[in-house]
């Protein structure tokens, strides 16, 4: 099928044939260093690059350029995010679920997994927990079920998120992470104001997929596919995708995911607000082993560079089933967003001891969020529990024009500040706080306007007095 971004069928804008002579121009020109260096000078100008260009330095052997190319990422990382980190949790809302995913074990023949649904008190009680620990930005996650799931049942849970309000605890940002589904939900979905619709698309190799997912609503590729183009058409401007490593051919799936990115910009405008980079995990009757295109942590680390330098824009997300070890690797190189003491399990944040019995993937970085928090000032970031662009309207392209204004510095680094000044009061310990009170000082000072930072100060002189929910 001819390659055509424009176009809105999944099977001309994630070209087989494209991906396939994409793959082998990358091949052919493997060691081609005059233009393995010309497509580097151009990611330099921060433009984005082509899923060609991209597949080409995926595959570059050279080792000199493959440490430019890592340079590259960690400079423009630097340059977009600062040394902002941005805090999110999942929470699990339903597993029950009608699909066959062989990946997954919320899948439907999985008869000995516990299904449990939360009813509106229970979500109550997770988003309690969930605030307590000091969160404000939650992804929700539920299997596809239109009996137990239902739209009006993610809804109602929506809206019970939204109206908790426990101490100085409060949600401030639901992105939303489950099937696809039609224009008309997308529109509820975004009524209920949601912040970004998620949605992987788990393997761009049509027959992989549907082998993958052998049974239910998600066996249908294109519809699945085409879910983001629907989700705009719905008026949802922020769109997160993604794909499972390990399920095919990281060169392929690499190639489609920019492919998928580069379709979104075309028809829509505006290109995938985030990410993600899930790579599949153990999990009750799933064997990733069972898998044979896992990928290595060099590989991970190198897609993650690469992804980087290709949509610059695109916020990049890593999750709880990344170790310390990698995520510590990935932070540098391009991950703008970080879950923290994650719970993947339904109704997991109000016990205790971690559930495993309703898990959807093991989890790697098992660590409290105070842990993170503490270790990424450690590593020189600053944990951010923003959520003002959403708020304030600058969602879709309204972001993107604040990313290429170069206005970032007076906008999300003092956010930033302000946020992770209600973390420390509210919900550090007193070590975690220590550092971030000396950590907030010296960043201070890297807000360039003067009139923004004077009154940043001065919000957070009110914070420390119980004043919340500052912003710009
Ligand atoms: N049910 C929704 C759907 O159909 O898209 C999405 C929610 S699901 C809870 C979130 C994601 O977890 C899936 O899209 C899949 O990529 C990922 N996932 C499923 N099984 C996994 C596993 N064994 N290890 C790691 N990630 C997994």
């Amino acid at each position: 099928m001819m390659y055509n971004p424009k176009s809105l069928k999944a099977s001309e804008f994630i070209s087989h044939e494209e991906i396939l002579e994409t793959l082998a121009y990358a091949e052919a020109h493997k060691n081609d260093l005059p233009l393995i260096d010309s497509i580097i000078e151009k990611a330099k100008l921060c433009k984005g690059l082509t899923h060609r260009e991209a597949s080409v330095l995926l595959v570059c052997e050279d080792d000199e350029r493959l440490a430019r190319i890592y340079q590259l990422a960690e400079d423009m990382k630097k340059q977009f995010y600062g040394n902002r980190i941005v805090m999110f949790a999942p929470l699990y809302l339903s597993n029950y679920c009608v699909n066959g995913c062989t990946y997954c074990p919320y899948h439907a023949k999985n008869k000995h997994i516990v299904r449990k649904k939360l009813t509106q008190e229970e979500v109550a009680r997770e988003v309690i927990a969930l605030q307590d620990m000091g969160h404000k930005r939650l992804a929700i996650e539920a299997g596809e079920d239109p009996i137990n799931n239902p739209i009006e049942y993610i809804l109602d849970c929506i809206k019970t998120i939204y109206s908790i309000q426990h101490k100085n605890g409060a949600i401030r940002r639901v992105n939303v992470n489950i099937a696809a589904t039609t224009v008309e939900n997308y529109r509820k979905l975004k009524d209920a104001g949601i912040g970004t619709y998620i949605l992987f698309q788990e393997t761009y190799h049509k027959d992989s997929y549907e082998t993958l997912h052998p049974t239910g609503p998600k066996h249908n590729y294109a519809y699945h596919t085409e879910a983001m183009d629907r989700a705009m058409e719905g008026g949802i401007d922020d769109v997160g995708i993604g794909v499972l490593f390990g399920l095919e051919l990281y060169k392929y799936e690499f190639a489609g995911l920019l492919m998928h990115a580069e379709h979104l910009e075309a028809v829509h405008g505006v290109g995938p607000h985030t990410i993600s980079v899930p790579r599949i995990k153990h999990a009750d009757d799933i064997d990733p082993n069972a898998f044979d295109n896992s990928i290595s942590d060099e590989i991970f680390a190198r897609l993650c560079a690469l992804i980087r330098l290709a949509v610059p824009y695109t916020g990049m997300i890593i999750s709880t089933r990344e170790s310390q070890q990698v995520r510590e690797k990935v932070l540098r190189l391009g991950v703008s967003q970080l879950s923290g003491g994650s719970r993947t399990s339904v109704g997991g944040y109000e016990e205790a001891e971690r559930p495993t019995d309703t898990e959807q993937f093991d989890v790697s970085d098992q660590r409290t969020l105070d842990e993170v928090v503490h270790w990424l000032m450690d590593l020189g970031y600053i944990p951010s529990f923003c959520t003002a662009c959403y708020r304030e309207g600058r969602t879709g392209d309204r972001f993107m024009s604040l990313c290429k204004s170069g206005q970032i510095q007076n906008c999300c680094h003092p956010n930033a500040l302000m946020t992770l000044k209600e973390y420390l009061m509210d919900y550090a310990s007193e070590e975690t706080r220590a550092i971030g009170e000396a950590l907030i000082e010296a960043e201070l000072a890297n807000i360039p306007h003067e009139n923004v930072r004077a009154i940043c100060a001065d919000h957070l002189d009110k914070i420390a007095q119980g004043i919340r929910d500052f912003r710009f």
